[in-house]
C-alpha cells in the first residue's frame, strides 16, 4: 500500500515536471518567434530598397553620379543623395561601408586631386541620443536574453562556467602548434604538458609530479591564449577559458562562486585544460580593505583553495595569463600553484618573419614583398599588431585597386598601425606648420650627431592620429642590450624637438610632451633599473613596495630625483648646442618640411653634403 501510494506521487511529480518543462519551452519559443519579429521588422523597415550595396557606392562615386554624401559621427551608416532630377527626397539612398576612416579618406582624396564634385556633411551625434537609440536598438535583444536566463536559473542550471570548447562531445580546438608561429623554445617547454594530457596514467605510474598550474607572462598579443590553446589542441582535451576581469563582480560572493564552478566544470571534462586570462585581476596583492578589494579577495581565496583541492591525478591544467607580473599575489606562485612561469617574449626577427609568413598564408602577397625585411622593420612589434599589419595592408590594396598585396601597402600598413591615419584633411595653421617642421627638423637634425643613433627613415608634419608629425628611424637588428651612451643618446635625440622650437623660434609648444616623458622614463630607470649611477651606485630601487625604498634613505632618493632633472637637463642642452653649431642645416629641413611636409631618408641625407 505504501509503496503504490510512493509510486503514484513520482508518477505525479514526473508528470509535473514534464509539464513545467513544456510550458516553459513553448514560452521560449514564443520569445524567439516574437523577437525575431520585432528584430526583422526595426531591421526593415526602411531599408527595402534604398540600401545600395558599398561597391555601388563605389562606383557611383567614380562615375559622378553622387551628389551628396552625410555622415554622422560614430556611426558606419551614410546617407547619399544621388545626382539627378526630381525632388531631392526621392534620391535618398543609405549604404554601409566598412570602415568610415578609409572611405572618408578616398572620397576626399577623389574631392581633393580629382575634382569630382561631392558635398560632404559631418553630422554631430548627441552622445546622449546615441546612447538611448543604442539601448533601443538592443531592447529585444536584452528582453530575451532576460528573460532566457531566468528560465534557465528556473531550470537550475548552473549558467557560466567558463566556455568550452569541445567538451564531452569531443570537439576540441582545431589550433595546433604549427599554427604558432616562433616562440619554439616556449613550444619545447610545454610539449611535455600536452604529453601528459595524452597519456597521464603513464606518468602517474612511473611517479612524476605534473604541475599543476603555469604561469604565461607577456604582453597583450604575444600568443599566450594562442598557445595555451594549442596545447589544447594538439592533447585533444577541451580548452575551458576564463578572463579574469570576468570575475570581478559587482555582487560579493558571485566572483568565489564562478571560480568554484569553473572548477567543477573542469572535474567533470578532465583532463583539460582550464585557460585564466588576465589573471592579475583576481590575483592582484591583497592588500587594502576597501570594497572591490575585499570580493577581489574571496576570489582570489577561492582560486587558492580549488588550486590546492585537486589532485594531480585529475588530470587539470591550469594555465592563467598575464602581462603584470609584478602584481601577482606571492601566494598564487607557491609550489603546487603556479609554480611555473613561462616568458612568452615579443617575436624578434626571425620570430616576425615567420608570424608574417604565417598570416600571409591565406593573402595574396605581390613579388615585390619581403617578408623579412619587413620583420625587420618591425622591432617590438607583437604577433597580434603583426597579424594586423597584414590584414590593413590587404584592406589599403583592395582600396587602391591592386592586384596583390604590395611592398608599399604593407608600409602604409606599419605606418597606420605605429602612428595612426595621416590626417591630410586637418588644416594646420602656418604658425602650427611652421612649429611642427621645425620641431621634426630638430629631432633629425641633433640625432644625424649622436653616433649611436640609427640613421633618419623620414621626417613628416602630416598630422598623424595625435601627433602633429613624426621623425621615424630606421631600425637595427633587434638588440638585447642597449649602453649607458645610446641611452644618453637617445634622451638627446629625444630633446631634440623641444631644443629646435627654442632656438630657431625662441618659443616652447606643448608638442613636446611625449618626448619629456620618454625622456625622462630613460633617465629614471638608467638610475633605478639598470644602476648607471655613479652616486646611487650599481644597485636596483625596483622594488614592490614603496615603503621599501626607506631602507635606502633619503640621500638616495633624493639622488634620483636630483639626477632624474640633471641628466633631462643636460640633454636639453646637448641638443640646444648642436643645434646651434648647425642652425643653417635646420633652417634648411624645416624649410623644406613647410613646402613638402615630408622628406625620405635619401632627401634628408643631402642635406648634409
Ligand atoms: P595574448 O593572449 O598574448 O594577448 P593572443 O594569443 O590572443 O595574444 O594573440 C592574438 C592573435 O595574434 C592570435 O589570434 C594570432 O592571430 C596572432 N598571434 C599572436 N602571436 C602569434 C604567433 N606567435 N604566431 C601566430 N600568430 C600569432
Ligand atoms: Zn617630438
Amino acid at each position: 500500500m505504501k509503496d503504490k501510494q510512493k509510486e503514484n506521487q513520482k508518477k505525479k511529480e514526473k508528470r509535473k515536471e514534464l509539464i513545467k518543462t513544456i510550458v516553459l519551452c513553448v514560452i521560449l519559443l514564443i520569445c524567439i518567434v516574437a523577437s525575431a519579429i520585432f528584430i526583422y521588422l526595426s531591421e526593415h523597415k526602411d531599408k527595402d530598397e534604398k540600401e545600395i550595396a558599398y561597391t555601388e557606392l563605389i562606383n557611383s562615386i567614380n562615375e559622378g553620379k553622387v551628389e551628396k554624401i552625410e555622415m554622422t559621427n560614430g556611426s558606419n551608416s551614410l546617407k547619399v543623395t544621388m545626382a539627378g532630377e526630381g525632388e531631392e527626397k526621392d534620391r535618398e539612398k543609405t549604404a554601409l561601408v566598412p570602415s568610415i576612416q578609409a572611405f572618408m579618406e578616398w572620397v576626399n582624396d577623389k574631392v581633393d586631386k580629382e575634382n569630382v564634385k561631392i558635398e560632404l556633411i559631418q553630422n554631430q551625434v548627441n552622445p546622449f541620443l546615441k546612447v538611448v537609440d543604442t539601448i533601443f536598438d538592443f531592447l529585444p535583444t536584452i528582453l530575451l536574453i532576460v528573460l532566457m536566463i531566468m528560465i534557465f536559473k528556473m531550470q537550475g542550471f548552473g549558467g557560466d562556467q567558463g566556455k568550452v570548447y569541445g567538451g564531452e562531445e569531443g570537439k576540441e580546438t582545431d589550433v595546433r602548434f604549427e599554427d604558432v608561429a616562433g616562440l619554439d623554445e616556449e613550444k619545447n617547454e610545454l610539449i611535455e604538458i600536452v604529453d601528459f594530457l595524452k597519456k597521464p596514467e603513464e606518468y602517474l605510474k612511473m611517479g612524476a609530479k605534473i604541475p599543476k598550474g603555469i604561469l604565461l607572462y607577456g604582453k597583450p598579443g604575444t600568443g599566450k591564449t594562442l598557445i595555451a590553446k594549442a596545447i589544447a589542441g594538439e592533447a585533444g582535451v577541451p580548452f575551458i577559458s576564463m578572463s579574469g576581469s570576468e570575475f570581478i563582480e559587482m555582487f560579493a560572493g558571485l566572483g568565489a562562486s564562478r571560480v568554484r564552478r569553473l572548477f567543477e566544470r573542469a572535474k567533470k571534462l578532465a583532463p583539460c585544460i582550464i585557460f585564466i586570462d588576465e589573471i592579475d585581476a583576481i590575483g592582484s596583492r591583497r592588500t587594502s580593505n576597501s570594497g572591490s578589494e575585499t570580493e577581489n579577495n574571496q576570489t582570489l581565496n577561492q582560486l587558492l583553495v580549488e588550486m590546492d583541492g585537486f589532485d594531480t591525478d585529475e588530470t587539470i591544467i591550469v594555465l592563467a595569463a598575464t602581462n603584470r607580473p609584478e602584481m601577482l599575489d606571492k601566494a598564487l606562485l607557491r609550489p603546487g600553484r603556479f609554480d611555473r612561469q613561462v616568458t612568452i617574449p615579443a617575436p624578434d626577427m626571425n620570430g616576425r618573419e615567420a608570424i608574417l609568413k604565417l598570416h600571409a598564408k591565406d593573402k595574396k602577397l605581390a613579388e615585390d614583398v619581403d617578408l623579412r625585411d619587413i620583420a625587420g622593420d618591425t622591432a617590438g612589434f607583437t604577433g597580434a599588431e603583426l597579424a594586423n599589419i597584414l590584414n590593413e595592408a590587404a584592406i589599403i590594396a583592395t582600396r587602391n585597386n591592386h592586384e596583390a598585396i604590395g611592398k608599399e601597402d604593407i608600409e602604409s600598413a606599419v605606418k597606420k598601425i605605429t602612428v595612426g591615419l595621416e590626417k591630410q584633411n586637418r588644416v594646420v595653421s602656418d604658425k602650427d606648420k611652421r612649429l611642427t617642421a621645425y620641431h621634426e627638423a630638430g629631432h633629425a637634425v641633433v640625432s644625424k650627431f649622436l653616433p649611436t643613433q640609427t640613421d633618419v627613415k623620414e621626417v613628416s608634419i602630416i598630422p598623424r592620429g595625435v601627433a602633429g608629425g613624426y621623425t621615424m628611424y630606421k631600425t637595427t637588428e633587434d638588440k638585447y642590450y642597449i649602453s649607458k651612451t645610446e641611452l644618453l643618446e637617445k634622451m638627446v635625440a629625444l630633446m631634440g624637438g623641444r631644443a629646435a622650437e627654442k632656438v630657431a623660434l625662441n618659443e616652447i609648444s606643448t608638442g613636446a610632451s611625449n618626448d619629456l616623458e620618454v625622456a625622462t622614463g630613460i633617465a629614471k630607470d638608467m638610475l633605478t633599473v639598470y644602476g648607471m649611477d655613479d652616486f646611487i651606485g650599481p644597485i636596483s630601487l625596483k622594488v614592490d613596495d614603496p615603503y621599501e625604498l626607506q631602507i635606502f634613505g633619503d640621500k638616495v632618493i633624493d639622488q634620483v630625483g636630483n639626477q632624474v632633472q640633471k641628466m633631462v637637463e643636460d640633454a636639453y642642452k646637448t641638443a640646444q648646442k648642436i643645434l646651434i653649431e648647425n642652425m643653417d642645416i635646420l633652417d634648411k629641413v624645416a624649410q623644406t618640411l613647410m613646402e613638402k611636409e615630408k622628406i625620405t631618408s635619401e632627401e634628408f641625407e643631402k642635406f648634409f653634403e
